[in-house]
């Protein structure tokens, strides 16, 4: 028997995700002392202190179960946004959710109308259920939603809206999606993925995505303890969405899917607002620090409402990111979502910024 006739044909021809390189593989590689990750858009302040505690508090029950609802850390949500817990579901992270979703809604030859580029686990999803990805070329760097529009048909399920979109790092706005809502039938679920929430909701123009989740049931926020508050490496994230939903996703997520030590670790950074603050606060410098450089030098960028910027160096972005790699600097090459003159760049402390830009600086000139 060959591989194609082993194997379920929807795993066979999906491709894997390609991850951010380890940091402690590219030490060995290269011999470096020092090296700095602006690849994956982790919190460069680390955890809050308080999820810290929580997880060492913790560390003591690991031989009991966790509670396969996160029954406490649903409540504290659910206060926080005035919801009733039964429109929440904990993952292990947001991207438990994205495959849930496909679990939940994809038959074969369903399809889901989504933006490219954008964050490649939504394609994953429904291929891996038979569905169909439809795949809207970005317009002006942004969703197509008037493409969108007209791409919805009696087999469209899902429409996916990565807001704001990785690896671009621009919103749609509250305008837009109210749009693309008026404009489609209301049986169709509506992803609105809002990984980097706490840092869009400085722009006035970010959608309020919790009011059009009361108007229209079937929309569903993806949101993760990953980016802002700093817990990539225990996997927590949740959404929200309607209790029909959320019953029906509840049935096929992993049973107990959400870890001990991360169900305290979110419930303990709920707590820590200033540790939030702070976050988003040096996001916004250190985002200001690359585009004050992208400026002057003329380089194309992204206006960025997440902890990512996107820029168009005009050299091949694999060559960058070798170069920039051997300077002891992990980037994100936009090679991997065919825009190879780009790169992606998540935020660091302003030290760590600044440094970059000066080994940017070399690579550009080395040219
Ligand atoms: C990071 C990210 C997620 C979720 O990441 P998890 O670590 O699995 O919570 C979801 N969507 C987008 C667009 C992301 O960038």
């Amino acid at each position: 028997m060959n591989n194609n006739d082993l194997f379920r044909k929807e795993v066979h021809s999906l491709k894997r995700y390609v991850p951010g390189k380890p940091i402690e593989e590219v030490k060995k590689e290269l011999g470096l002392d020092e090296i700095i990750k602006l690849a994956s858009n982790e919190n460069p302040l680390g955890p809050s202190k308080k999820a810290v505690e929580a997880i060492k508090d913790a560390a003591e029950n690991i031989h009991i179960y966790p509670d396969s609802l996160a029954t406490a850390l649903r409540e504290d949500l659910a206060k926080k946004y005035n919801l009733h817990p039964g429109e929440i579901l904990v993952s292990n992270g947001g991207e438990e959710i994205i495959k849930l979703i496909g679990h939940t809604f994809i038959n074969p030859g369903d399809e889901a109308i989504m933006a490219t580029p954008t964050f490649g686990l939504y394609a994953t999803s429904v291929l891996h259920m038979g569905g169909v990805p439809i795949q809207i070329p970005l317009k002006n760097y942004k969703h197509d939603f008037k493409a969108f529009i007209e791409k919805v048909n009696d087999r469209t399920k899902l429409i996916f809206v990565c807001n704001p979109n990785n690896p671009v790092g621009n919103i749609m706005t509250q305008d837009e999606i109210n749009d693309l809502l008026e404009n489609i039938p209301d049986h169709v679920v509506v992803v609105l993925d809002e990984a980097y929430y706490e840092y869009a909701i400085k722009n006035p123009e970010y959608p309020n995505s919790l009011e059009i989740l009361k108007k229209r049931p079937n929309t569903l926020i993806i949101r993760t303890f990953s980016k802002v508050a700093g817990l990539a490496g225990v996997r927590t994230g949740y959404t929200l969405t309607s209790s029909k939903i959320i019953n029906e996703m509840t049935k096929v997520k992993n049973v107990f899917n959400v870890n001990r030590l991360a169900q305290a670790a979110a419930g303990a950074s709920l707590q820590d607002e200033e540790h939030i603050h702070n976050t988003v606060s040096l996001n916004y410098q250190s985002l200001g620090l690359m585009e004050k450089y992208f400026e002057e030098n003329h380089l194309e960028y992204i206006k960025s409402n997440a902890n990512f910027i996107f820029v168009n160096l005009g050299i091949d972005s694999k060559e960058a990111f070798q170069k920039l790699m051997e300077k002891g600097f992990i980037i994100r090459p936009g090679y991997l979502w065919n825009m190879n003159s780009w790169i992606r760049i998540s935020t660091g402390t302003l030290e760590q910024t600044e440094k970059f830009l000066h080994k940017l600086d070399e690579v550009l000139n080395e040219k």
